[in-house]
């Protein structure tokens, strides 16, 4: 191990590179995901600096709705909502515009300032993008909220549709590398995932995608997708860590300890510096009592239930803020 002094100015000379503009390489990633728990305060101290040069001392608030439940005919391993699950998850089709419109009243009240609508599935069909269409015009006519969709894959004319009713960005995550893609999902690829990310951004939707941390990917592999979502340039990335299901797949999966998200988070934010890096899914039950610390490195949460697993009460969110002397970001995309 590495003595205190030579490894702050390690984690402080990545800060200072991230700032510069540059890239970390494939062994500075490394050293960040290797790093001794020892070491964990120097290292959010550099990601914070990072973090703290792009967005102070704010924190966006994100509130998601699962806007259509189970019955999904493809086979992610982590999924919950799986045809391949056995886990009792609701099964429900596309909520009508009320809830939709109830739900986004819920986000304003948690002072989330982006509502994400997501619905299960490979992709929307043509009735179910009308009635997000109509919902989203609806929401925007009435409420200071910014919008986000999250779909699945979508077909030619659909990505113009959500921009046109004002979705302002769209979520699709890459959720693994390339090589770990098809041990988890075998019904679409990373390919199809890429170029729906691609879509959206060439129909001026702000684009949002992440990964899912403890999926039986290499730290090599971790390194890899921090800088496929850099070559995305991914506006918003969301950083999820693993919450076997049981029924799933993958319920088998240990946690990420929360050392080892903390240290996720870091590198995220030195290969990404200036994107919305929010700790997502999984963030209660993997980071546990460190949630707070995550907040150094990512400037964004998930804030109420995922879309098949419950999340910690709102006050306990901003409870974290508050002691940490941050603040709620209202109305940032
Ligand atoms: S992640 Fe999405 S596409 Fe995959 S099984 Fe779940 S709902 Fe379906």
């Amino acid at each position: 191990m590495k003595n205190t002094i030579a490894a702050d100015l390690e984690w402080s000379s990545l800060a200072q590179k991230a700032l510069n503009g540059e890239c970390l390489t494939v062994e500075e990633g490394l050293a960040v995901l290797n790093a001794h728990n020892d070491e964990i305060l120097p290292l959010m101290q550099a990601a914070f600096n990072v973090r703290k040069h792009y967005y102070g001392k704010k924190v966006k608030l994100n509130m998601i709705i699962n806007a259509k439940s189970g019955l999904c005919p493809e086979d992610c391993g982590y999924c919950s909502q799986s045809i391949v699950s056995t886990a009792p998850v609701q099964k429900y089709t596309l909520l009508d515009k009320d809830t939709l419109l109830a739900g986004a009243r819920e986000a304003m009240a948690r002072q989330a300032g982006t509502y994400c609508i997501v619905a299960a599935g490979k992709g929307p069909t043509e009735k179910e993008l009308d009635q997000v269409v109509d919902a989203v015009r609806e929401i925007r006519e009435t409420m200071p909220l910014k919008i986000c969709a999250c779909l699945g894959i979508l077909k030619d004319g659909q990505a113009e549709r959500l921009s046109e009713a004002g979705v302002h960005r769209y979520n699709h995550n890459l959720n693994t590398s390339k090589a770990n893609y098809p041990s988890i999902t075998t019904t679409h690829t990373y390919d199809q995932r890429v170029e729906t990310v691609e879509k959206v951004k060439s129909h001026g939707m702000s684009p949002c995608s992440g990964v899912i941390i403890g999926m039986g990917e290499t730290n090599h592999e971790i390194v890899e997708m921090a800088y496929a979502l850099r070559e995305l340039d991914a506006d918003s990335i969301p950083i999820n860590f693993l919450n076997a299901i049981p029924g799933t797949p993958l319920e088998k999966s240990g946690r990420t300890s929360a050392m080892k998200a903390l240290k996720v988070l870091a590198l995220f934010r030195f290969i990404c510096p200036s994107k919305e890096i929010r700790v997502a899914g999984g963030r209660e039950v993997n980071l546990r009592t460190l949630q707070p610390l995550s907040l150094y490195a990512a400037n964004s949460l998930f804030v109420g239930d995922y879309l098949t697993t419950a999340g910690q009460d709102i006050s306990a969110d901003h409870h974290i803020i508050e002691d940490l002397g941050f603040e709620i970001e209202l109305n940032a995309l």
